[in-house]
């Protein structure tokens, strides 16, 4: 476990020249006592968890409050699962970088699938709301991945190859190095289908050659129906730092060994 320190802090302590993490992104699940339940056991069981691994919890936004509360005297960090490009303004529903702070959120996934398919993000708006975040103080978790379709036509390596260099261009390379990048086939995701660790590794290896000497200092992440059975042979991977977790992440029994799946 990395050690505590407020959430800037813990986002610059590095294993090595990596990070490990572990983020657990809840989706639209959740209500108060349950998540009591569940924060308060990340609290007690991640207490002495794999040595240099960060645990995040990406929460809905009404629960911010609820993470900040149960999570600030913890080892166990905190963020949203996505934030508008814009600092302020007539933006009715959406939620700035600068909220997001109030409540100590550390992290925020930007471009999961489900935005990207569900409500026609772009990846100019993946960038742009990646770069809302780092101006905001947050660490963007920019999601990429190819879908059924683009692996089955051997495009995966052109598909996220083309996500990537629309941050790269956006956000520029120094400025991209302070994100974390989440591999994330559109297929595997919660379906139970996961890449095999050969198959992700080898994106996560394409996506680390295209980044250069950035690369060797990001966190690199997998996310795909990763479970407490698949986790430890995906992050023994030179290219795997470490996942993004959806459903597996709801529960304590799943989510506690996935967290110590490293060696
Ligand atoms: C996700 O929500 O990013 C995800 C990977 O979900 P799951 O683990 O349920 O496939």
């Amino acid at each position: 476990m990395v050690a505590r320190g407020q959430p800037q802090e813990r986002q610059e302590q590095r294993v090595g020249r990596r990070t490990r993490r572990v983020v657990g992104n809840w989706k639209m699940h959740g209500a108060l006592a349950r998540n009591a339940a569940l924060l308060d056991a990340c609290v007690q069981r991640f207490q002495a968890a794999a040595p240099g691994v960060e645990i995040v919890v990406c929460v809905p936004f009404p629960f911010l409050a609820q993470a900040q509360t149960l999570l600030r005297e913890s080892d166990v960090a905190w963020g949203a699962q996505d934030l508008s490009p814009h600092a302020q303004g007539a933006y009715t529903g959406e939620v700035s970088a600068s909220m997001l702070k109030e409540f100590g959120a550390a992290f925020v996934i930007v471009g999961h699938s489900e935005r990207r398919a569900q409500h026609s993000e772009t990846s100019a708006l993946v960038a742009a709301k990646a770069a809302a975040a780092l101006a905001g103080g947050l660490t963007p978790i920019i999601c990429l991945g190819e879908t059924l379709e683009e692996r089955e036509a051997d495009m995966t390596e052109a598909v996220v190859a083309g996500q990537l260099a629309v941050c790269m261009e956006t956000l520029g390379l120094p400025a991209l190095g302070q994100c974390v990048i989440a591999y994330e086939p559109v297929w595997a995701i919660g379906t139970g289908r996961t890449a095999t660790a050969v198959q992700a590794q080898k994106v996560h290896a394409f996506l680390r050659a295209r980044l250069g000497e950035t690369g060797d200092t990001m966190t690199l992440l997998y996310g795909g129906s990763v479970k407490a059975s698949n986790a430890r042979e995906l992050f023994a991977m030179p290219d795997i730092d470490g996942g993004l977790i959806g459903g597996a992440s709801l529960t304590i029994d799943e989510f506690e060994p996935i967290c110590r799946a490293f060696d």
